[in-house]
């Protein structure tokens, strides 16, 4: 890792989380598929559409900075995405494996919650306007869908699986 210079970490976080973007696009359907409850899988399916924007946004991002979009390995989103893969695997009922990823779900919102408040403060210290704008309209969808994620918890999926 060569950081040397606020900018360098700013580049180096936004390069994480266009790492933990991309793989977190190609394992939603795969939780949307093994969801039980429509409303859990229609949050997922959503959420797989809003990671699309998200996505193009950071490329925005990139380009803004004058730096070629290039993803660096999130060990912490694989992580994340390796427990979610268990619970898939390995919890056979139905109701509380749906309980299962909804509680991985929303531990990836909350990495990314973390990640891009990080990358709007740093942004905004960087004088970087245009950047901060993007960011936080992802950071927005993030918290909005870790909001309906509590919501469906609370009202239906931790019901269902006890
Ligand atoms: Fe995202
Ligand atoms: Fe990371
Ligand atoms: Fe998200």
């Amino acid at each position: 890792m060569t950081v040397k210079s606020m900018n360098d970490l700013f580049l180096h976080t936004l390069k994480d989380i266009y790492y933990a973007e991309k793989q977190i696009y190609k394992n939603l359907p795969k939780m949307a598929k093994s969801a039980e409850s429509q409303e859990l899988k229609q949050a997922f399916e959503k959420h797989r559409d809003e990671t699309e924007h998200q996505i193009e946004r950071l490329e925005t991002v990139f380009e803004q900075c004058g730096v070629a979009a290039r993803a660096i390995r999130c060990e912490a989103m694989d992580g994340i995405l390796a427990e979610a893969k268990e619970v898939m695997e390995e919890i056979e009922d139905g109701q509380v494996q749906d309980a299962g990823m909804l509680a991985a779900a929303q531990t990836v919102e909350h990495y990314e919650i973390a990640r891009y408040g990080t990358l709007i403060a740093w942004a905004d210290q960087l004088g970087m306007k245009d950047a901060s704008k993007l960011l936080q309209q992802t950071l927005d969808e993030e918290k909005k869908t870790d909001q309906l994620l509590t919501k469906l918890a609370v009202a239906n999926v931790n019901q269902a699986a006890a």
